[in-house]
């Protein structure tokens, strides 16, 4: 039993086929193909770079000629921005106007452009500043915004030296308002999702103030959009901050507030408020147990994963409520939100995951359940309980998950032990085996598993070993952040003392 288990693994990774020859691209996510974008969908991305991303729309240039000289410098350059937006959110920049790509252009967002780029930093220069909150279409009580906008502001008051005093009828700095539509700014709000609020950086008249939407589903809680959430953001522009790529920020573009993310300024946004106003003096005392979150670092020596699976021909590591992409087009592998490609249904700090391309669905781990997600949503039922694969109801939870596409079999790492799953019948095939017969040299337990370019990769710690399943040996070990290109100099320094 136990020889045939071997020979047959061996026999069935032979026949994986390399990432690369797989034949979808990443453009087609989720699963449908999608050749040219409809001219809906193409006006809108348009529409959306032009406000986002200071691209000219064709109808807006001057026409030299009406050869095709012209529409080709157009196309090069809507591909530019489409490109410099998928940086910005960690997509592979490909350049094409993707359903994924399309799919984050049309989450909730800021109303502001990501990327203003100042000649100096924009600031209040006195740190004791004044808001008002006007106007009487705010679609929820009164009371419950003014203790919201209280505590939004309290949020940035904590770590950054300054002091915010509400006014009610004297003029204030920063004017606070809830509006519908057009509302003779410039920048009309478009109803319901969307562009959620916008902001003015510090400066006179409407300098530093902070529209609202009014049209939007404003909440305390989980429902609809989370007024304190978007409140932050907005004050944070109305101090002079502008919008960050990374996505732990709360200054980050778009809505990403998940119930299972407690709210709190990133390390980045910490950074960024105290270097314009200095370090408030409660800044030490309030975070010395509980430090701003700093967003996982790819270049960080201690880096590991949580978990690491295939997307079609892209290979996904997870960390904590992020993920990188390593695409095998691009050097670049982009950090992202979990929750900007799978809204709201998949977990942060996950135990493992795997797609399964026969059934079209990717699987989520996370204690004894998981999650089944088809074209981004999630199925039916779930989540579920692991007991489904067989486990005994002794495996409270798994460490890893290897799936070989073409022989349709998935390996599950538990603790000093494997266990195989058959896909096809979908049952567990004998018992488990002990990892150090199974697969010689990898420590256990294990980090995450992931099959790619030909070989199996482990992860555990902050190393990677290169597994050859023919000889069965693993072929090389090394930094575990070796995977994900690490050309950008991150200034990663640490937080002023406050005093
Ligand atoms: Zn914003
Ligand atoms: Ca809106």
């Amino acid at each position: 039993m136990k020889m045939l288990w071997l020979s047959l693994l061996t026999l069935m990774m032979l026949s994986q086929t390399p990432v690369a020859a797989f034949p979808l691209r990443s453009s087609d996510l989720p699963a449908q193909r999608h050749a040219e974008p409809p001219e809906a969908e193409q006006k809108f991305a348009e529409e959306y770079l032009q406000h986002f991303y200071g691209y000219t729309p064709r109808s807006q240039r001057q026409k030299r000629t009406a050869d095709n000289h012209l529409d080709a410098d157009w196309s090069t350059d809507l591909c530019d921005k489409v490109r410099q937006m998928q940086r910005f959110f960690g997509l592979p920049p490909s350049g094409d106007l993707t359903n994924e790509t399309l799919a984050v252009m049309k989450r909730p967002r800021c109303g502001l452009s990501d990327v203003e780029r100042f000649e100096e930093t924009i600031r209040w220069k006195r740190n004791t500043l004044s808001y008002r909150i006007t106007g009487n279409n705010s679609p929820i009580p009164r009371s419950k915004v003014h203790k919201v906008f209280r505590a939004a502001w309290k949020i940035w008051s904590n770590v950054a030296s300054m002091k915010l005093r509400k006014r009610s009828r004297k003029e204030a700095d920063i004017v606070i308002s809830f509006h519908n539509g057009d509302h003779k700014d410039g920048a009309p709000f478009d109803g319901k999702g969307g562009i959620l609020a916008h902001a003015f950086l510090p400066g006179s008249g409407i300098g530093g103030d902070v529209h609202f939407d009014a049209d939007e589903d404003w909440s305390f809680n989980t429902t609809g959009f989370n007024l304190l959430v978007v409140a932050v953001h907005e004050f944070g522009h109305a101090l002079g901050l502008p919008h960050s790529s990374d996505p732990g920020a709360i200054m980050y573009p778009s809505y990403n507030f998940a119930p299972t993310h407690e709210l709190q300024l990133s390390f980045r946004d910490v950074k960024d408020v105290q270097r314009m106003y200095g370090v408030s003096p409660n800044f030490a005392s309030l975070f010395s147990k509980n430090p701003p979150p700093r967003t996982p670092n790819k270049c960080d020596p201690d880096l590991s994963f949580d978990a690491a699976s295939e997307l079609q021909q892209e290979v996904l590591f997870f960390k904590d409520r992020f993920m990188w992409r390593k695409h095998p087009k691009f050097d670049e592998t982009g950090i992202t939100l979990i929750s900007s490609l799978w809204p709201d249904s998949v977990p942060p700090y996950l135990d493992a995951v795997y797609e399964n391309v026969g059934r079209n669905n990717i699987l989520f781990f996370k204690g004894h359940q998981y999650w089944a997600l088809r074209q981004l949503k999630l199925e039916e039922g779930f989540p579920r309980n692991i007991s489904d694969f067989g486990f005994p109801s002794t495996v409270k939870s798994v460490d890893a998950a290897l799936h070989f596409r073409n022989a349709r079999y998935t390996v599950f790492f538990t603790g000093h032990e494997c266990w195989r799953y058959n896909e096809l019948e979908r049952k567990m095939e004998g018992s488990p085996m002990p990892i150090k017969e199974q697969w010689p040299g990898i420590p256990t337990p294990v980090d995450a598993a992931v099959f790619y370019e030909g070989f199996v990769h482990f992860f555990k710690g902050n190393i990677h070993y290169k597994y050859d399943s023919n000889s069965k040996r693993v072929v090389s070990t090394g930094p575990l952040n070796e995977q994900l290109d690490c050309r950008q100099t991150e200034d990663n320094d640490t937080l002023a003392e406050g005093r």
